[in-house]
């Protein structure tokens, strides 16, 4: 495979660099600034101009694949993207490529009706509305998503859907209009298509946020992680994406380039916490030394170097994949830089807290806050585990006959 990029892609490499550089970092401090003052639940002001300033300049939707609706880049091509914006935690945003609004739009790309593209789409892509998916709850677990017990039951032509779900990243957002619901439909079908998607207007009677979820006490506002509640919930059954136990199909479709937004993005918040780091390593005296100079120091930065360039490594070569032979091929691949990029980028950070001693912890530097969300994403996309066990059953499934594996001897 070839790594260079494109003459498109490093073009779009320096504008976003440039973008971040002149307008986003700038706008850390003010973006927390507004959420902590007034009601945190609001969108902020300067979240809304730098997009308003990024769609002006063309980059915005840079993360749709083949779609007449974005930039059409590979997946190999946004890769890079994906990493520069991880820099920042606003550094989505302001292009419109945040989670988890990029798999929703991905899905209702390849799986929506003209009519659904049209209501739920296009107001996505402009920027106007935000969205949320709402699979996991508390009552059952979760990474095993046929556990799934919320239902939707038909009733003449509508769904009526009960249940309780958590962790809908997104959903205490008041832009957040729209939930794609996974939920039991078929319970008498094979196990993986008893599920279906079915899109559900958060506005619809019924649709409870009960609160938002903290992470290690961060609430995430104005976005959060929300505990939400359906109680006979009714929408149309043509809402129903792809078709009814069809859930499973989706997932398939829809997690693979997700996943590899989210690894980029860590790659970029690691790179950053090296470069903290070192400023921190070079700036620093004790013992008549600099930090750099004490110790393992060294060690560390140059073992964050060679872990944050394999990460980089091995998941564009899983984006390659994803763009030659197709995501389920690519199954191996997306599992293993699930697993490896936040365990990198934790790593990073954490040698990064170390090198600045008490200030790492602090809110002053925003390493504490990106050791958090980073340690999320060991669970956010599936735990860990399950990403392993689908890379050994891949190794194994090559020296062992298929039913063996299906019957899990
Ligand atoms: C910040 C954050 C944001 C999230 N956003 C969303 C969202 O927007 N929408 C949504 O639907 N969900 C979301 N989730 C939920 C996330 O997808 C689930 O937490 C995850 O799938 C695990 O499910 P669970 O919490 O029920 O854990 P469980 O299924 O109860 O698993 C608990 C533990 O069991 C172990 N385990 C499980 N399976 C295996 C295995 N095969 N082998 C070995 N050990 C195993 C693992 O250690 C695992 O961590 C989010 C979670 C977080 C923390």
């Amino acid at each position: 495979m070839d790594f260079a990029y494109s003459a498109k892609v490093q073009d779009l490499r320096e504008r976003v660099t440039a973008f971040m550089e002149a307008y986003v970092y700038p706008a850390e401090s003010v973006f927390e600034q507004q959420v902590a003052e007034g009601d945190r639940w609001q969108p902020t002001q300067v979240m809304e101009d730098l997009k308003v300033r990024a769609k002006a300049e063309g980059l915005w939707n840079l993360f749709l694949p083949e779609s007449e609706y974005g930039a059409g880049l590979t997946n190999m091509e946004y890769a890079p993207l994906a990493e520069i914006m991880g820099r920042s935690l606003i550094g989505a945003e302001p292009f419109n490529c945040s989670a988890p609004d990029t798999g929703n739009m991905e899905t209702i790309v390849r799986y929506g009706s003209e009519e659904q593209k049209r209501t739920w789409l296009e107001p996505l892509l402009s920027g106007e509305i935000r969205s949320a998916f709402a699979m996991t709850e508390p009552g059952v677990a979760s990474s095993d998503a046929t556990n799934m017990q919320a239902n939707a039951v038909r009733d003449g032509d509508e769904w009526v859907i009960n249940g309780r779900k958590w962790w809908t990243s997104g959903a205490c957002d008041p832009r957040c209009k729209i939930m794609i619901f996974m939920g039991l439909t078929n319970p008498d079908a094979p196990r993986h298509q008893q599920h279906s998607m079915i899109l559900v207007p958060t506005d619809t009677p019924g649709v409870k946020i009960l609160r938002p979820l903290p992470v290690f006490g961060y609430d995430d506002a104005p976005h959060g992680h929300a505990e939400v509640l359906f109680e006979n919930v009714r929408v149309p059954y043509e809402n129903v994406l792809l078709g009814e136990g069809r859930g499973f199909e989706i997932a398939q479709g829809r997690l693979g380039p997700g996943r590899i937004h989210h690894c980029m993005r860590s790659i970029g918040m690691a790179e950053r916490a090296l470069e903290l780091m070192c400023k921190r390593a070079v700036s620093r005296t004790a013992f008549g030394k600099p930090l750099a100079r004490l110790g393992g120091n060294i060690d560390h930065i140059a073992n964050s170097r060679i872990e944050i360039n394999q990460a980089r490594l091995l998941t564009l070569n899983a984006a390659y994949m994803m763009d030659t032979v197709g995501n389920k091929i690519a199954q191996s691949e997306i599992a293993q830089i699930k697993v490896v990029a936040p365990n990198v980028a934790l790593q990073v950070i954490d040698r990064a807290i170390q090198m600045h001693g008490g200030a790492g912890v602090s809110n002053d530097f925003p390493l504490a806050y990106w050791y958090a969300m980073q340690r999320t994403l060991r669970l956010a996309d599936g735990p860990d585990e399950v990403h392993r066990a689908a890379i050994g059953k891949f190794e194994i499934g090559k020296y062992v006959p298929k039913e063996m594996l299906r019957s899990g001897r």
